[in-house]
């Protein structure tokens, strides 16, 4: 495995991801729309998944102006969604490719940045349903597809406050801790099977809605915008991590 400063420093080889076939949930903003670019010009045929079409058709019109893999749209509410509608997700995509090589559960919500003395249930479960179990489904139907890629990459969104929390986080950090368990749960199930790796990332501080919405009198141009934080991502996703599994790593420094 390549060292954190590597990672981060990573030069993908141009085409590190042709041919395989990438979903990622929150596709249509922020840092999933720039790893659903960023894998697209890899070589990438992407699955943008999300919940505001407008969004996923605007990155789906990039893709195509940039005379890349036609991306596939899927629309879905993370919040809403229940196990046949990941079931029915399976079905499309192996109908369709077959196969997964790679997932990366990037959606998420905030939640209140509130204290957890004051937290609203409604919120609580809301930030716990979109960031953590929604991904555990997902990652549970579609697992028969990846296991069909033979190099299937799992990457799962973590957060700085998912390894050490600080005040007034709420239900986000503690799914974000959750995210860090439940990765070394699937890695350590799926080890032996060789062919699925299941890995954490840590974007870090990146200037997107979400952080504005964490950090409002922050000013964005004192940090990285999604598209420069996308080298750990083309390498967790591409062969050059085959054997790395069960890690979290970082998207920079910060
Ligand atoms: P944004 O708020 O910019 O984007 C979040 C994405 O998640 C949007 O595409 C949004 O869709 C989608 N989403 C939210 N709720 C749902 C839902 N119910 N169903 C489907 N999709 C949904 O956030 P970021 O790009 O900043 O965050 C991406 C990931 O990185 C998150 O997991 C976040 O926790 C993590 N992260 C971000 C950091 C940062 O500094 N930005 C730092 C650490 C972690 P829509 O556009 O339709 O609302």
């Amino acid at each position: 495995m390549l060292s954190a400063e590597q990672i981060i420093n990573y030069q993908a080889p141009s085409d590190c991801l042709k041919d395989r076939i990438i979903l990622i949930t929150g596709a249509g903003d922020g840092i999933g729309k720039a790893a659903a670019l960023a894998c697209a010009q890899a070589g990438a045929s992407i699955i943008l998944a999300g919940r505001t079409v407008a969004k996923l058709e605007q990155v789906y019109d990039q893709i195509i102006d940039a005379e890349l893999a036609e991306p596939t749209i899927y629309p879905i509410n993370l919040e809403g969604a229940v196990a046949d509608d990941y079931d029915t997700l399976a079905v499309n995509i192996d109908q369709q490719f077959g196969r997964l090589d790679g997932l990366l559960h990037n959606a998420g919500v905030l939640g209140q940045r509130t204290p957890l003395s004051h937290y609203r249930q409604d919120v609580w479960d809301k930030v716990l349903q979109v960031n953590l179990t929604a991904p555990f489904q997902m990652t549970q139907a579609l697992m028969p597809i990846l296991e069909k890629s033979g190099d299937a990459s799992v990457v799962f969104t973590s957060s700085g406050v998912g390894r050490t929390s600080r005040a007034f986080w709420g239900a986000y950090a503690v799914s974000k801790f959750a995210i860090e368990g439940m990765v070394q749960t699937w890695a350590a199930e799926l080890d032996e099977l060789g062919s699925v790796r299941v890995n954490a990332i840590n974007p870090g501080a990146t200037a997107t809605d979400m952080r504005a919405q964490a950090f409002p009198a922050e000013d964005p141009q004192g940090l990285k915008y999604p598209a420069a934080i996308m080298s750990a991502y083309l390498y967790l996703l591409g062969p050059d991590s085959k054997t790395v599994n069960g890690e979290s790593i970082n998207a920079q420094t910060r």
